[in-house]
Parts: structure tokens; C-alpha cells; sequence
């Protein structure tokens, strides 16, 4: 069996998990090719307008397996408890691509991670490794696995981008879903743009989940959705050592409107550029606005010698 994975979305935060999981069954996996304008084209085709971006580029990616695979790996992910509500997109992702792809020839997988509804992490994996042929011992074992390649991978990021602390150049928070900020067409052109203005980009995803959600409660102690903690979590760790912050966002993005508008209000130390990626302008003037923020950066440090 060939399960494919959209190269979208939670792909990003969970592809660790995900590619050992169905390596553990051994299941081979196909992922979907990286964003391009003909994907970026075809999400906006079968996604309704009031998608955000980084959902339209799913629904891209789900029509770049048809044919490439027996089924397309969805997962539903609601909550993961009372206090760690996803976005809803997460919630409806599987029954919005079963229904928008029902008169093509793609097949669906999912598990339903939904702790509020008693159905915890663990137990939604192995209920889809024993729904894939596996026995309940086999799945168990083959999550346990991947949870911990999984936290591996996590460790080894977050030391990888606390070593870029050390640069002497500017350094730039960039503040964004993991699947925006790595996404080949709409995020990596940003990261790239820092390093080519010669400064040095610390991804908002290089934090411990848990610590920066409690971080979070630092800048604001009522937010719902579990993602936005963390970027909030990643601003109170890291906003002492950089010297600017860019808030990434997918059009329209209702969490990262709420979110951003208090970040700007609430962190007034920091210089913060607020950009909003959309499919229509794709990256046309944020180059422009990249390269006044940084120059801004290093006149007031190099005034400040
Ligand atoms: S958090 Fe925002 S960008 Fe992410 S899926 Fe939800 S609406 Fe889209």
C-alpha cells in the first residue's frame, strides 16, 4: 500500500511523525512535490475564497496525488485537550477534502485525534495503523517510535536555530506557522530574503511546544487556539535576543489577525513588520518592505555605537 501526505499544512509541525509511523508498518509513503505556481493554482481552484492561503495550497497538494497513491493522509485534529483548541480548518480539513475531491479518483485515510472527546493522540494512531491492517500491538509500538523520532527531530531544530543566536549579525524573529514559513513558494523566499540582506532569520517553530505555552501566558493569558500560544511561547523566548520581529501571515487568517494586532500593541521594544502573504500578490512588494525594515534595524544599531 502507497498512502500519500500532502506537503502542507501540519505536514510541517508533524512529517517526523508521520513518515516513521507508516515506515514503522511498513507502508510506503509518497509525498506530494513542493509548492509551485501550478499548485498554488489548482489550491485556489478547489479551495471556496474564504480559505486561507495555507489551506488553498493543501487542497493543491491533495490533487497533486490523485493517482500517485492508494489514499491521501488526512488527519483530524481538533483539540488536544480543553485548553489546546487547533484552528477549525484542522478540524474540517478531512471532510472538506472527502468532499471537494468526492468525484475524483482519490481515497481518503484519517485518524481523529480529539482529547475533549476522549480520543488522545496515541489512541487515534493506533486505531489507524489496525484500520491499515496492523495489529493494535504493531501500531502502538510503530507511534511510540514515532513520537520519539519525532521529539528528536524538535531538540534538534530548537539547537540548531538557538546556535544562529550567536551570529553577530541582525537577527530577525520570524513569527509564522511552520507551514508558511517552510512552505518552498510563500515562506523560504522570505527566510532566504533575510540572509540575502545579510541578516539572520530564528524560526518561530525552534521552541518547545509545552514551555512556550506557558511562555505565552507572559504576553497574554487568554488565547484559545493552541498554535498561536506557541508563537506567542517563541516571541517571550526569543524577543531579548533578536533585533527585530516579522509577523508571518496567510490571507486571511482569522487566529493570526486576533494574534498579531495584541503582539503589535503588547511588544513595543522591538521593531515588528507585520506581512501578509496572499495568493493573488504572491511576494510582489514584501522584498521592498524586507529591505527598509533591516536597513531601519542597522541604522538605529549602527547609531547606537
Ligand atoms: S491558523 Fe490561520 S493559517 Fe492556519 S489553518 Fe487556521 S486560518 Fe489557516
Amino acid at each position: 500500500m502507497k498512502i500519500g501526505i500532502p506537503r502542507a499544512l501540519l505536514y510541517y509541525r508533524y512529517h517526523v511523525l508521520w513518515n516513521t509511523f507508516f515506515q514503522e508498518l511498513g507502508i510506503e509513503t509518497v509525498i506530494s512535490p513542493h509548492t509551485n505556481k501550478t499548485l498554488m493554482d489548482a489550491g485556489s481552484h478547489y479551495a471556496i475564497d474564504e480559505n486561507c492561503l495555507s489551506s488553498k495550497l493543501f487542497f493543491g497538494h491533495v490533487s497533486a496525488l490523485e493517482g500517485k497513491c492508494d489514499a491521501v493522509f488526512v488527519p483530524r485534529i481538533a483539540n488536544y485537550g480543553k485548553d489546546g483548541v487547533m484552528c477549525s480548518r484542522f478540524e474540517g480539513l478531512y471532510d472538506m477534502a472527502v468532499n471537494t475531491f468526492r468525484d475524483h479518483d482519490i481515497d481518503f485515510v484519517t485518524c481523529n485525534v480529539d482529547i475533549q472527546q476522549k480520543c488522545p493522540e496515541e489512541q487515534a494512531y493506533v486505531m489507524l495503523g489496525v484500520s491499515l491492517g496492523a495489529s493494535e500491538a504493531k501500531a502502538r509500538e510503530a507511534y511510540q517510535k514515532s513520537y520519539q523520532a519525532w521529539q528528536a527531530a524538535q531538540k534538534a531544530h530548537i539547537a540548531e536555530e538557538e546556535a544562529r543566536l550567536h551570529d553577530d549579525r541582525i537577527k530577525i524573529l520570524v513569527v509564522g506557522h511552520s507551514y508558511n514559513l517552510y512552505d518552498e513558494y510563500i515562506g523560504k523566499p522570505i527566510l532566504k530574503g533575510i540572509e540575502q540582506l545579510d541578516a539572520v532569520p530564528i524560526c518561530s517553530d525552534a521552541v518547545d511546544l509545552k514551555q512556550a505555552q506557558e511562555d505565552s501566558l507572559n504576553i497574554c493569558k487568554s488565547v484559545p487556539w493552541i498554535m498561536s500560544r506557541e508563537l506567542l511561547g517563541s516571541i517571550a523566548k526569543y524577543h531579548n535576543d533578536v533585533d527585530g520581529i516579522i509577523l508571518l501571515t496567510a490571507f486571511p487568517c482569522g487566529p493570526d489577525s486576533m494574534i498579531n494586532e495584541m503582539i503589535i500593541r503588547r511588544i513595543k521594544d522591538r521593531p515588528i513588520l507585520n506581512l501578509l502573504l496572499d495568493s493573488q500578490d504572491g511576494n510582489a512588494g514584501i522584498e521592498t518592505r524586507l529591505e527598509s525594515f533591516i536597513d531601519i534595524i542597522r541604522f538605529r544599531k549602527e547609531a547606537r555605537l
